[in-house]
């Protein structure tokens, strides 16, 4: 990033093969949308502005994911299969979907830091200890074609450039480079997805001095899905950064509960809530007559 203490006027960029190749790009508006790893604070200190504080809420969940040959002729029931975590007893979660080549995704989860192993014998013990057997019973006669791969950079940061006494001019920062959500729950792409809309909406109103109004309108825009994904992972034990709940979204989260595990073997009910976790309908909607019914 170049500029100085009032605004930022571009970046300098370093060829990533020849660092000594380097360019500076002159800008009227530079937009941090580097996603979760994003150096901007960095940047923005180098400069001599502040970085902003980071709301973080880590459940330590980590993911093993490979790849299955499917045999000609291979049916289910299913398209995708979800075998979803429940805090603050069930810590396993597991994804099954079929992919180009005929072949299955196979990604396993662990929070709290017990995360599946890498090794295909200890991968398919981990399955076995699904609350349900579809998964294990899915892959174990199939036949590996990859190795398995870890991902453990899932926790929820909310960098707080709303907060900032002061934002520089010509910088802002969307998406996952503001707010990261654990992947487990499916709403990071909608996010920034509202992020750009709020972009949208603020470049065409030109008030692009304004860069503070920008990220409190961002803020505003993105931390119900934070709070959301947040809260949730704040129902395991030894979760760094825990969200406190109120008495009312204790009452709800003892709701939701029961309505997640009565979605493990209700295919509509699952859909539901599906589609409200991923933002697509609203949430007044667990409150429908027929989701309480569910629960009788
Ligand atoms: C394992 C995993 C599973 C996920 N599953 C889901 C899901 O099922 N549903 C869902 O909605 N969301 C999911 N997400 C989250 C979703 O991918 C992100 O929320 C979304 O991609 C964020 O978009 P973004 O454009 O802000 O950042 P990104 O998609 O991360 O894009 C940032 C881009 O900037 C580039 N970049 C970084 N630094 C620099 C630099 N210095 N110079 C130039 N380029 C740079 C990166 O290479 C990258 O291409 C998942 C995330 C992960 C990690």
């Amino acid at each position: 990033m170049v500029g100085g203490a009032a605004a930022v006027t571009g970046v300098q960029c370093t060829h990533s093969q020849n660092k000594r190749e380097q360019k500076t790009i002159s800008a009227d508006l530079v937009v941090d949308a580097s996603g979760r790893s994003t150096n901007a604070a960095d940047w923005l200190q180098q400069i001599g502005h502040s970085a902003p504080s980071v709301d973080v809420v880590n459940a330590g969940l980590g993911y093993a994911t490979g790849r299955y040959q499917l045999p000609d002729g291979w049916q289910a029931d299913w398209k995708v299969l979800l075998i979803g975590h429940a805090p603050p007893h069930n810590h396993r979660l597991g994804y099954l979907a079929k992919v180009e080549n005929n072949e299955l995704i196979a990604t396993l989860g662990g929070y709290e830091n017990r995360c599946p192993p890498l090794e295909q014998k200890a991968f398919l013990a981990f399955a076995q200890q699904l609350p349900e057997a579809s998964f294990y019973n899915a892959i174990e006669p199939l036949t590996p074609v990859s190795p398995l791969k870890a991902y453990r950079s899932t926790a929820n940061k909310l960098r707080r450039y709303d907060t900032l006494k002061q934002m520089p001019i010509g910088f802002i920062a969307i998406g996952d480079a503001v707010c990261a959500l654990c992947p487990a729950y499916g709403q990071g792409l909608t996010t920034s997805g509202l992020s750009a809309l709020v972009l949208q909406d603020w470049l065409s109103k030109n008030e692009l001095t304004d860069t503070r109004a920008f990220q409190k309108k961002l803020f505003k825009k993105i931390k119900p899905s934070f709070d959301m994904a947040a809260k949730s992972d704040s129902g395991f034990v030894n979760v760094k950064g825990r969200l406190s709940k109120g008495r009312f979204e204790r009452l709800m989260g003892g709701y939701m509960q029961r309505l997640i595990t009565k979605s493990h073997t209700d295919s509509e009910l699952s859909l539901a809530i599906a589609k409200i976790s991923h933002m697509v309908d609203s949430p007044i909607k667990l409150f429908h007559p027929k989701m309480l019914l569910k629960l009788t």
